[in-house]
């Protein structure tokens, strides 16, 4: 919501807002109410949902909000008896994932971590929402604001692996490596078969996808974001280089069609600002030109570290929030946002584009495949009435192989359904 306004200090335990026609809303300071020196602690984290009712405009759609205090009374034209500020600011700093939880192996946040997950409210956009409820309390009192915002489909794609075969002859080390690592005969047999056709009959390489995902976002009106690792060592995650022939003639195709290119920052530069320089300084020098979207490699992401080192880079838009295993809302909106520095207590250089749903939610989502989609349909549903972006991640690598036979479909059928 683009509006100004003027910001007093009341020094008193509620907000209020005046609006033009001196008509006034309350709301309970809580979060903030507390010390400033003790906020990000875990008694500070909410404890109840309060769900908000809502008339047929809201097409009977109620959501949830929290730090409530039932007895908040103030003599405004509207009163909430929930802290507004301390809603939007929980779910958008992240500051929860700064507590000493325990974190994956891969140092990130874990999702049942979450108090949006554990109380399974992860499937609403609760900022958006407050920000619709907001506007027509506003409306009701004679302030109305427009919507500059409009849906926006953006379908993203990681290029962690670029090829299934990288040489004529590699399918004998992969296939030796589907039996003794993977011990799954029938994948060793699949990638025998398709191996012998690639090197004898020169069929395509079953993960040379990238050509039908654009054509395919084409179709839908999607924004198409590619990113690339440019970093191929040991443990770094990347199986290409991206100075390779075959990568840089790949990238100026997908530019020339109006895709975007971000960089796939490697393995464990989420907290080395350094590293990360020098894989973003080497795409840009590919690329010969500027690169300002970004997606962590494993969606390795650590407050303030990550946020510091990409806005020393100066990249300007992130898009490694998401839940690993469910589709659904990490940051509580579909909106790009600027992320919080709690470093140097500020609003960061570098925004947050929060990725919605990726294809590892298919094997990971302890529901199963059915239960994904349905959700994944709730979103887009929910991101359209909020004039978000439905952002989704499918992997070039994510296609022909059995592990992903039974799950492909879904990335026509979803695109379709978001557009
Ligand atoms: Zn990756």
């Amino acid at each position: 919501m683009s509006l100004s306004y003027v910001l007093e200090d009341l020094s008193e335990p509620y907000t209020i807002i005046v609006l033009p026609s001196g008509k006034t809303i309350s709301f309970p300071d809580i979060f903030f109410a507390t010390d400033s020196d003790s906020l990000y602690c875990r008694d500070n984290l909410p404890q109840d949902i309060l769900w908000i009712e809502n008339d047929e405009e809201w097409q009977g759609e109620r959501f949830p909000v929290f730090y409530a205090d039932a007895e908040f009374t103030y003599s405004t034209d509207e009163v909430l008896i929930w802290d507004l500020v301390g809603v939007l600011f929980f779910c958008l700093s992240r500051w929860e994932e700064s507590l000493n939880y325990t974190r994956d192996r891969y140092d990130r946040f874990i999702d049942e971590n979450s108090f949006l997950v554990k109380q399974s409210i992860h499937l609403y956009p609760i900022v958006d929402y407050c920000e619709l409820y907001l506007r027509s309390l506003f409306d009701r009192h004679g302030l109305i604001v427009d919507t500059v915002r409009q849906y926006e489909l953006v379908s993203t794609h990681d290029v962690d692996i670029h090829r299934y075969f990288r040489n004529s002859w590699s399918f004998l080390s992969v296939a030796l490596g589907d039996l003794i690592h993977r011990k799954n005969i029938a994948y060793a047999w699949w990638t025998l078969t398709r191996g012998i056709s690639h090197a004898i009959r020169g069929t395509d390489d079953p993960w040379d996808t990238d050509r039908y995902m654009l054509e395919e976002d084409r179709a839908r009106g999607a924004t198409s974001i590619y990113y690339y690792i440019p970093c191929k060592k040991k443990n770094s995650g990347a199986s290409y280089h991206i100075s390779d022939d075959i990568i840089q003639k790949e990238m100026e195709m997908l530019g020339a069609q109006d895709a975007v290119i971000g960089v796939h920052p490697s393995l464990s530069t989420y907290r080395d600002p350094a590293q990360l320089s020098q894989e973003v300084t080497d795409l840009r020098n590919v690329l010969d030109m500027d690169v300002h979207e970004s997606r962590q490699h494993f969606l390795q992401w650590i407050a303030p570290d990550t946020i510091e080192a990409l806005e020393q880079v100066n990249i300007k838009i992130d898009s490694s929030l998401h839940f690993r295993k469910y589709p659904g809302y990490r940051c509580g909106t579909s909106v790009i946002f600027p992320l919080w520095n709690s470093l140097q207590r500020r609003a960061s250089t570098v925004y947050e584009r929060p990725l919605l749903f990726m294809d590892q939610n298919f094997h990971l989502h302890p529901s199963g495949a059915s239960t994904v989609y349905e959700q994944i349909q709730l979103i887009i549903k929910r991101t359209k009435v909020v004039s978000g972006n439905f952002v989704m991640l499918w992997h070039n690598s994510s296609f022909n192989h059995p592990e992903w036979k039974e799950y492909q479909k879904y990335f026509t059928l979803i695109l379709q359904h978001a557009a």
